[in-house]
């Protein structure tokens, strides 16, 4: 039997299945100890020293026995937490992306997902470059600076040279004022060499699903294709990092097993890349199982209801605070209205899940890989934001500064990242309203600028950033970045 070691390099040992089953029952039996916690609320309270601000986070245990614990006024406690943490390091800023699906052919036979190899009705289709440059010209042409593209793993039509190839061409377009300044990267599970090379091509972070952590289940949801093989998919972001990738991207699909199981997971797989790499994943992701063509969410029988999915949101936020927190337009508005609050740092927007379909007028669905219950635009999300008090930011600079894995992370626990993030929400903002923005957006969005420069930490960069803006609004001179 494998014994739990976080250190280790094997799946088994670092998500090791009688340690998650020992910690539910921790969490189980703990569930009603006020006095404990207490403890652990008061342990996962941002510090203030000397202008900086700690956070201690939890360990997989801890944050278990929150999300057990049924007491309202408690809950209730960690809601309050979850927002006063998410002001402490992310403020009101809300970066925005969009997501670029290449190639729906893939050769597994994951059970929840519609490019599934044996779903022989859905169009298989896979974006030239050509296609590619019509695509990311539509993105520009909406206000995107950032990217995740999305592949199924096929190693004949999807070879990684197919997905480098496509990176340079996304990187290489400069429409009107438009750029793609940071490229994330989904795709399957790969080797150190080809982890490398995506490295070389100047990606931002690797983002890999687990989908489940629990090995029996995942090994029937996966009945074939490479994507079977538990452990490989499991230590993929080992192998990312040793290929000199340092942010990482985790993600959960909450729906396929029991949550408080996949939560301990989660949390084990960011202690162990912490623990063997010196970084925690750099964003976490938190889907749920949607409908799509032949995938019905309802067979999954581990669905959970809003109030649980807003619970493991505050719950992750407590447990590690400074990781960015991911949520798509496979959600509601509703939905990512209470996820914003509660811990989420980072939305898509005017998002497209087809192959090819930001181009078309029309929402294409033929192809799409979930159904989307966020259909507004982007501009019409950045209206809400802006109405509701946040900053949408299209900021990127930290990959490109070089700031990333732990010289990032250093920054990030400090809170000092916010004297950055701050002015460049601004000055990114200040671009989308110029250039991309309703007329309404721009006048509610400039007021909102001017407000916001009181919050800027420190007199030169706050004369810098409204130098920065004017010359945003009166030029166009663009990519200004702290
Ligand atoms: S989830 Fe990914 S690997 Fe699985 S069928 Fe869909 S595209 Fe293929
Ligand atoms: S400054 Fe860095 S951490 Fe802050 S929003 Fe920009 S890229 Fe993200």
């Amino acid at each position: 039997m494998a014994v739990y070691d976080k250190n280790s390099l094997k799946a088994d040992e670092f998500i090791n299945h009688e340690e998650i089953l020992e910690t539910l029952k921790y969490a189980e039996e703990n569930k009603n100890n006020v006095e404990l916690i207490d403890e652990i609320l008061a342990k996962a309270k941002p510090i203030r020293e000397d202008g900086k601000i700690f956070c201690k986070g939890l360990s997989h245990r801890e944050a278990a026995v929150l999300l057990a614990c049924e007491i309202p006024e408690k809950i209730e406690e960690m809601f309050k937490l979850a927002k006063e943490i998410k002001l402490a390091f992310y403020g009101n800023r809300i970066v925005l992306f969009a997501p670029l699906y290449l190639s729906n052919y893939c050769v597994n036979g994951c059970l929840y997902c519609p490019y599934h190899a044996k779903n022989k009705h859905i169009p298989r289709k896979k974006l030239t470059q050509e296609e590619i440059k019509k695509e990311v010209i539509a993105l520009q042409d909406m206000g995107h600076k950032r990217l995740a593209i999305e592949a199924g793993e096929d190693p004949v039509n999807n070879p990684i040279e197919y997905i480098l190839d496509s990176i340079k061409t996304i990187y290489s377009i400069k429409h009107k004022n438009g750029a793609i300044r940071r490229v994330n990267v989904n795709i399957a599970a790969t080797t150190v060499e080809n982890y490398r090379k995506l490295k070389e091509a100047g990606i931002g972070t690797y983002i890999l699903f687990q989908e489940t952590y629990h090995k029996k289940g995942y090994e029937e949801l996966h009945p074939t294709g490479p994507k079977h093989d538990y452990n490989y998919h499991t230590e993929a972001m080992d192998r990312a990092m040793e290929g000199g990738i340092d942010d990482v991207g985790l993600g959960v699909l909450f729906g396929l097993d029991k949550y408080k199981y996949e939560f301990a997971g989660l949390l084990m797989h960011a202690e162990h890349l912490e623990a063997v790499h010196g970084v925690g994943p750099h964003t976490i992701s938190v889907p749920r199982v949607k409908k799509a063509d032949d995938i019905d969410p309802d067979v999954f029988d581990n669905g959970i209801d809003d109030e649980t999915f807003e619970k493991i949101i505050a719950c992750i936020r407590i447990a590690v605070p400074y990781t960015g927190m991911i949520i798509s337009t496979r959600e509601s508005e509703e939905v990512r209205l209470k996820a914003l609050e509660m811990g989420v740092s980072q939305i898509s927007g005017g998002s497209r899940t087809s192959v090819g379909g930001y181009g078309e007028e029309e929402r294409p669905h033929d192809t799409e890989q979930f159904d989307v219950s966020d259909t507004r635009t982007l501009d019409e999300v950045i209206a809400w934001l802006i109405e509701i008090g946040y900053i949408p930011s299209f900021c990127t600079a930290c990959y490109r500064a070089g700031r990333t894995g732990d010289r990032f992370m250093t920054l990030c626990k400090t809170g000092q990242i916010q004297n950055c993030c701050h002015p460049n929400a601004l000055m990114t903002l200040a671009e989308y309203l110029m250039d991309y923005a309703k007329d309404k957006t721009k006048e509610e969005g400039l007021k909102l600028i001017e407000k916001e420069y009181d919050n800027i930490i420190g007199d030169k960069i706050r004369e810098l950033t409204k130098e920065h803006i004017k010359d945003i609004c009166e030029s166009n001179k663009r990519d200004f970045r702290f």
